[in-house]
């Protein structure tokens, strides 16, 4: 009998929901762990605090002598909060996040004790940056990198560690972590967008990119997860026979949340509101073990710092309830996977959110012209995006009938498709004023009652208008929702500056009303962005087909999608805008085709281990059982033993079809592995493995998947897709 998968279960079924304690308002301890305005306020000098704040809010430096007041405070603040360390946190292109603690503690040589923490040390830190992935940036006798303080996301506490969001940064410049291009790409997007609001209101000075993400997970015990050394190494199941049951009935969507699983989202529910990130929404999912999780959305660095803390916040607090929480975009095959849609949107520092209608005309004008801008962004640079979401993991979501496809469009219901279209028939300069009249009361006049009718909400497009923000659904639920939204912002920002142009050119060249320039500059980005919108189903085959004709990309794979990054327009696009030079985006390029090579690398060796150490030898074994009983029925019944034993002796050849196949499948995966491990490049290497060696897991899986049925259930090792996913 197989000892560990029968343990697991038995492991599994004792288990009773662990207590929590929850405060009686969770308004009465939001943000309690964080450095906030109101704990700086506190804690530091009225200089400091305004000198955090002027960085907060116009990117000022502060300087050290400041620096050295803040971290006092900082530091005070932190001890009176039961902290004993610090360190700088970030977000390495690992994908997770990193930190190295130090104590505040600090022996003086006179043997005096104290605790210590100045300036220098909240502003910047040189962490061993050697063994992260810096895409050939720094040589290895060179690997110095350091961290410097983001003021713009505050500090935090987690456990008895002082948090300080960092950039992480090679010695020569170059970014080597998440956040520094998309904040460079948060700065483009502000400027870009501030001048255009300013042809709508004066008063505009800042414009913010906000962020609510939705997060898609699943739970699964940890004694079942274990059991699994897929799981375990790869996030994923890399074989096992589908459950008779599913999701087919749809009662976990609509069900009730478990009660374990319960307290674990009230658990790290109250943790997410010590640390103050606003988790709102938590509700089952489609797939059986399977949950989402959603925020009130903040801007967008805020929010992509608050979505890493929380997925840490998540894997440690399932760990105290006995979970494993999977991030993985796939992690059962056969039953939908999970995603991360990525809500985006403008607002302003006047409190207008710039892809919200308004109530007058003029608003609605500019509501347009942001809404326009970003489709006619999206249709210049698709391949960018897809690029910008491309992993190993997301592709087995993307285009699989459960997630958008892997080309990119843009959906934006009806009634708008309707304002566009009559936008496209503006005049071609002047405008008459009857036609501005029409304009203003029957199109840009009508836009709120069209939008709060607009409940059509087509769930198959992978970037969608929804009434006041757009939603990227194609991000992927392992990832860094940084990647996406630096491209986005980076994309937005540079059609807005073309924007600007244009319109003042119209202004000044063709004696155009304002109006009537932004009028005709619409008019023309309508035309021009028109193939990347798309109304209908983007799941179906016919989709493919027009999109082709279209023109749009489809790029299936990782490995082809990634290209887009390292075209001479994205590279140029990031250039010029100041977010990543060129060698910075080469560098992402290297390493995310590297890490695609690895990740399938890791799923060719353990699929090879898992079918040769636990597949085949319990085949072996049972087929031994029904050999011994062939034998026993011949020695009974002698030459008649055939018609009794027909069936036995069926599957003992079926079983050793099946190993031959999984025995031929593995030899030539090998094969095919070495070869890619050898190839010229990294990129070749990736093509190989995506094309080459991927192919062989489909092929080996089937032929083990049939043994997981074939073979007596006792026997097996490997916990089953209806344990993983039924028992609680
Ligand atoms: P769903 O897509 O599941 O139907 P909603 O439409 O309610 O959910 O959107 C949920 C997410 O959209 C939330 O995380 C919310 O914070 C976010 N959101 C709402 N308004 C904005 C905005 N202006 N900018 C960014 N995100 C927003
Ligand atoms: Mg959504």
């Amino acid at each position: 009998m197989s000892t560990l998968r029968f343990q697991a279960i038995k492991e599994t079924l004792n288990r009773q929901p662990i207590p929590v304690t929850e405060p009686e308002r969770r308004s009465s301890i939001f943000g309690k762990h964080v450095f906030n305005k109101s704990a700086m306020r506190h804690h530091l000098t009225k200089q400091a605090y305004k000198s955090v704040m002027s960085a907060m809010e116009t990117g000022t430096k502060i300087d050290r002598e400041i620096a050295d007041h803040i971290s006092t405070g900082m530091k005070d603040w932190a001890i009176q909060n039961g902290a004993t360390h610090y360190t700088h946190w970030f977000q390495p292109l690992t994908g997770s996040t990193a930190e190295k603690h130090d104590a505040f503690f600090e022996l003086e040589m006179s043997g005096e004790v104290m605790e210590k923490f100045d300036g220098g040390q909240l502003v910047q830190q040189e962490p061993d940056a050697s063994s992260f992935p810096n895409g050939g940036i720094r040589n290895t006798f060179e690997a110095r990198g350091y961290t410097a303080w983001d003021p713009t996301s505050p500090a935090f506490i987690m456990g008895t560690t002082l948090c300080i969001p960092t950039v992480f940064v090679a010695y020569t410049g170059e970014a080597l972590d998440f956040k520094t291009p998309l904040l460079r790409s948060l700065q483009s997007i502000d400027q870009a967008a501030t001048a255009v609001c300013k042809y709508f209101d004066k008063n505009v000075s800042k414009v913010v990119a906000t962020l609510g993400w939705e997060q898609e997970y699943f739970l699964i015990d940890s004694a079942l997860a274990s059991s699994r050394p897929d799981l375990d190494l790869s996030g994923r199941t890399l074989l096992g026979h589908a459950s008779a049951k599913g999701q087919q009935l749809d009662d976990h969507y609509f069900g009730s949340i478990p009660a374990r699983v319960l307290n674990f989202m009230r658990d790290m529910e109250t943790e997410c509101m010590l640390l103050g990130i606003p988790v709102k929404t938590r509700h089952n999912e489609v797939a059986p073990n399977q949950f989402e999780l959603a925020p009130i959305f903040e801007e967008a660095n805020l929010a992509v710092d608050h979505n890493s803390l929380l997925m840490d916040v998540m894997r440690k607090t399932a760990a105290r309830h006995h979970f494993k929480v999977l991030f993985h975009e796939k992690p059962f095959a056969g039953i939908n996977g999970s995603g991360k849609h990525n809500n985006w949107s403008l607002s302003t520092n006047t409190g207008v959110n710039l892809l919200g209608p308004g109530s007058t005309p003029m608003k609605n004008l500019q509501f347009l012209t942001f809404f326009i801008n970003t489709i006619k962004a999206v249709h210049d640079h698709e391949e960018l995006i897809r690029a910008s979401i491309a992993s190993a993991s997301n592709d087995h979501r993307l285009g699989a009938n459960e997630a958008p496809p892997a080309i990119i469009s843009v959906f934006i219901g009806s009634q708008l498709t309707e304002v566009l279209d009559q936008l496209e028939k503006v005049t071609d300069g002047k405008l008459t004023p009857e036609e501005k009249t029409d304009l203003k009361l029957n199109v840009v006049g009508k836009i709120p009652e069209v939008i709060l009718d607009n409940t059509d909400r087509n769930r198959t497009s992978p970037f969608a208008f929804t009434g006041n923000k757009f939603e990227l659904r194609a991000v992927g639920s392992i990832a860094n929702c940084a990647n996406p939204m630096t491209v986005l912002n980076a994309i937005v920002a540079k059609q807005l500056i073309e924007f600007k142009k244009e319109v003042d050119a119209l202004i000044k060249d063709k004696k155009l009303k304002k109006d009537e320039a932004i009028f005709n500059v619409l008019r023309e980005y309508i035309k021009k962005s028109k193939k990347i919108r798309f109304e209908g189903d983007g799941y179906g085959e016919a989709w493919a087909k027009e999109a082709a004709k279209r023109g749009l990309s489809n790029n299936k794979t990782t490995p082809t999608a990634l290209k887009a990054k390292i075209s001479k327009k994205s590279i140029a696009l990031f250039e010029e805008l100041n977010i990543m030079s060129k060698i910075e985006s080469e560098a992402r390029y290297e390493i995310e085709i590297e890490e695609y090579a690895m990740r399938i690398q890791i799923e060719g060796r353990l699929l090879g281990d898992i079918a040769r150490n636990h597949v085949i030898p319990t085949a072996i074994r049972y087929q031994n059982t029904l050999i011994e009983n062939v034998r026993g029925l011949k020695e009974i019944y002698g030459k008649d033993f055939k018609k009794i034993a027909h069936e036995q002796m069926e599957i003992i050849e079926e079983i050793s079809d099946h190993i031959a196949k999984i025995n031929k499948g593995i030899t030539d995966m090998t094969e095919a592995r070495k070869k890619a491990n050898n190839a010229k490049d990294a990129v070749e290497t990736a093509h190989l493995y995506c094309d080459e060696v991927k192919p062989f897991f489909e092929e080996i899986r089937y032929h083990c998947d049939k043994l997981e049925i074939l073979v007596d259930d006792e026997l097996w090792p490997l916990t089953k897709y209806r344990e993983l996913l039924f028992t609680r």
